[in-house]
């Protein structure tokens, strides 16, 4: 049997539940919301100790919607009672908003492949054999679950970041840690509060940039002031200029790897050099590649709209979204581009807009520099 839908969105992380939350309140029936997991599953993964970057605050009423929020009407602040949530609280917070949206969500259910109907629409498979057609694909599967394996030669021999549990299981040891933005430092802080050794090799020293305000291409406020906490620890030491090119396991007894740098310089480790080096270049659009065109930097093309180049009903959400210098990669910044794609997709299916129904969310990228003037 195959069912249909209006719509299809294929995730439940921010990206998916706002989404789903937005074209529910513009009266979107017929929708179904699909996670392979559960509802904010990436969340769920996180290590348990990691917190959110970005402060959560219930200013709503006022006009600035909780910057975590995926919706104007809720607040992780207000759901969790914490200003720096965990993943757990998160994910709890959009099960909750799911919820009171009314969407209709089946989790444990895998999209395994998607193809096209003679009529333009979508057909969708899941892994234990059900079918889906739809004319409208809102694809959201974020970029948690898609670690960048190949950075470098060797680099299936390290521990990604987001393969770890809790910091609290790993033993007192040396480690090298290889990368220097959120995630490596997050490494680095926690394992140093476990009472280990930490050398992080990193290119470049991304908390020196004061002067960039976008937190996507520097380091933020609260990874910054954790930071300054750590930098006298005599267990840490910092390598900037260290461009890893290989990690080699050594064939010695008693185990270990060799890491290597362009420069020619070399750190032994026994154990496994830990990569904070981010995420596959397109995330889970990658499942997806055929359906999308490509930029030379690796990011799918999108119509003004969100949609994909190739096929109009096909739209992206989340933080692979790219148009030109703007990087969509925290939930405020991608939150603003439900609305654009939420009146493409009401225009699609004739339903009717209210103003009311769009405020608080920014159609125009014009609105979106991150560079700070002042
Ligand atoms: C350590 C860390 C800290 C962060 N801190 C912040 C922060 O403080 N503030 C902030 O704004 N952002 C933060 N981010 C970034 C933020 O978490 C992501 O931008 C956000 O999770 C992306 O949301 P998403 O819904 O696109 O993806 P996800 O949350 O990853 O959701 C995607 C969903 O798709 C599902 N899925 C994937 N493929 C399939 C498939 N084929 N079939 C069915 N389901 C599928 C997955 O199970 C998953 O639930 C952080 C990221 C990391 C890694």
């Amino acid at each position: 049997m195959t069912e249909h839908k209006d719509v299809i969105i294929v995730g439940a992380g921010p990206a998916g539940v706002g989404m789903a939350s937005l074209l529910r309140r513009i009266g979107v029936e017929n929708m179904l919301v699909i996670d392979r997991y559960e509802v904010g599953a990436s969340f769920v993964r996180w290590p348990q100790e990691t917190r959110f970057i970005t402060p959560s605050f219930y200013s709503n009423p006022f006009g600035q919607i909780d910057l975590n929020a995926v919706n104007p009407a809720s607040s992780p602040a207000l759901s969790a009672g914490v200003e720096h949530l965990d993943g757990t609280a998160y994910a709890k917070y959009l099960q909750e908003v799911l919820r009171d949206s009314g969407a209709e969500a089946l989790t444990s259910t895998h999209i395994v492949e998607v193809s096209l109907t003679q009529k333009g629409s979508f057909r969708l498979f899941s892994s234990s054999g059900q079918k889906w057609v739809t004319p409208v694909l809102i694809w959201a599967t974020g970029e948690y679950q898609f670690p960048d394996k190949n950075v470098f030669e060797g680099a299936e021999h390290c521990l990604h970041y987001s393969r770890v549990n809790s910091w609290r299981d790993f033993k007192q040891d040396d480690y090298v840690i290889i990368g220097g933005y959120e995630s490596a430092v997050d490494a680095a802080i926690n394992l140093l509060e476990q009472g280990c050794r930490v050398k992080l090799l990193t290119r470049s020293a991304p908390w020196a940039n004061n002067h960039i305000a976008d937190p996507s291409i520097s380091l933020s406020p609260w990874t910054r002031q954790r930071l300054q906490q750590v930098m006298d620890n005599r267990y840490f030491e910092i390598y900037e200029d260290a461009d890893v090119t290989s990690v080699l396991k050594t064939s010695s007894p008693d185990g270990g790897y060799r890491i290597h740098t362009a420069n020619g310089r070399a750190w032994c480790s026994h154990q496994r050099p830990i990569l904070g080096t981010g995420f596959l270049c397109g995330g889970g659009a990658r499942q997806l590649a055929p359906f999308f065109d490509w930029n030379a930097a690796g990011f799918p093309l999108l119509t003004p709209e969100d949609a994909s180049t190739r096929f109009p009903g096909l739209y992206l959400v989340g933080p692979q979204v790219r148009h030109e210098q703007h990087i969509y990669c925290f939930i405020y910044k991608f939150r603003e581009r439900f609305a654009v794609v939420a009146k493409a997709v009401a225009q699609q299916l004739n339903l009717p807009l209210r103003d009311d129904d769009l405020k608080l969310l920014t159609e125009d990228i014009c609105c979106q520099d991150d560079r700070c003037h002042c």
